[in-house]
């Protein structure tokens, strides 16, 4: 299965993208993790994203396509993979597209998590202390709600008129989340393909 995990800053992918690559047993691909690493690691690419990612918007279309392109080219996302915060533009998500059709792959299904932005809030200001990410401070969180909306929203109604979204609501406990995951891809034309 690929499936694309599509949703705002908070609303909890990341860890059920992790808990469902597990069930499914491909990959979870998260460009935030693959550009947080490149920052520890100060790598070319990690200082490039550095500044762009702390004030919370994005970094370009390009610099994330190319390093996707790599990833899901890799021999462990043959036979499927989870995406985690891409694509985040309509520009990304048609190279997505291309790259895939060019191999004569196709999305299995796209979820969107939906959760109110007050928790959405308060689950990042409570990751700040937890886990001290440096863009998880009261004006780039605002800043990263403000990119989603513009930015990322559209990718809803572009899935949807593909018959490729499934919408889950995502507030809840992490099986509860996961549970209504598993449901929600049940339901979706492309996922039950085996593909
Ligand atoms: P969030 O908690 O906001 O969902 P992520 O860990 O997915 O955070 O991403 C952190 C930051 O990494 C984003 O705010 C952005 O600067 C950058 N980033 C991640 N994925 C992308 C992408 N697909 N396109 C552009 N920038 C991205």
């Amino acid at each position: 299965m690929r499936v694309v995990f599509l949703g705002p800053p908070g609303s909890g992918k990341g860890t059920q993208a992790g808990l469902l690559a597990e069930r499914l047993g491909v990959p979870a691909i998260s460009t935030g993790d693959i550009l947080r690493a490149a920052v520890r690691e100060k790598t070319p690419l990690g200082r490039e994203a550095q500044a762009v990612m702390d004030r919370g918007e994005l970094v370009s279309d390009d610099l994330i396509v190319s390093l996707i392109r790599e990833r899901i080219a890799r021999p462990d996302a043959r036979k499927g993979f989870i995406l985690d915060g891409f694509p985040r533009t309509i520009a990304q998500a048609e190279a997505l597209d291309k790259m895939l059709s060019g191999n004569g792959d196709a999305l299995s299904a796209v979820v969107n998590f939906s959760v109110p932005e007050h928790v959405l809030v308060d689950r990042m200001l409570g990751r700040a202390s937890a886990e001290g990410r440096s863009d998880d401070r009261p004006d780039a969180i605002a800043e990263r709600l403000r990119v989603y909306r513009e930015k990322t929203e559209p990718l809803v109604d572009f899935y949807r008129q593909r018959d490729l979204l499934a919408d889950v609501n995502g507030v809840g406990s992490v099986e509860e989340v996961g549970g209504r995951i598993d449901g929600a891809l049940m339901s979706v034309r492309g996922a039950g393909e085996g593909s």
